[in-house]
C-alpha cells in the first residue's frame, strides 16, 4: 500500500485517489482539423513506458484537487509530487 503526499491535505493512503492517467498530453488546437483517425489518437492512444512516468492523479476522497505525479512504473515508487501546469522532470518524455 502507497502512502500519498497530496500537495493540499499531506499523507494519506493511496485508497483515496485515483489516478487519471498520463500527464501533459498535448490538446490539439483545432481539433475541427483532425481526422477521426488523429482523434481516436488523441483520445486513446497513451505511452506504456517502463520507468518514470508522468501521471495525474485526484484526491477523490479528500480535497478533490488534481495534481501529478513522477512514479515508476515497475517500482511504484514516487519521486515527485507537482502542481498541475507545472513540467515533468527532463527524464519524461
Ligand atoms: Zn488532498
Amino acid at each position: 500500500m502507497l502512502l500519498i503526499n497530496c500537495p493540499h491535505c499531506g499523507p494519506r493512503d493511496e485508497t483515496e485517489f485515483h489516478v487519471g492517467g498520463e500527464a501533459h498530453i498535448a490538446r490539439p488546437k483545432k481539433p475541427e482539423d483532425l481526422t477521426d483517425a488523429q482523434w481516436a489518437d488523441y483520445l486513446f492512444m497513451r505511452k506504456n513506458t517502463k520507468g518514470w512516468f508522468a501521471e495525474r492523479w485526484v484526491h477523490a476522497a479528500g480535497c478533490r484537487r488534481w495534481f501529478n505525479v513522477e512514479r515508476h512504473t515497475v517500482t511504484h515508487e514516487i519521486r515527485r509530487i507537482y502542481p498541475m501546469g507545472d513540467a515533468p522532470s527532463d527524464d519524461i518524455a
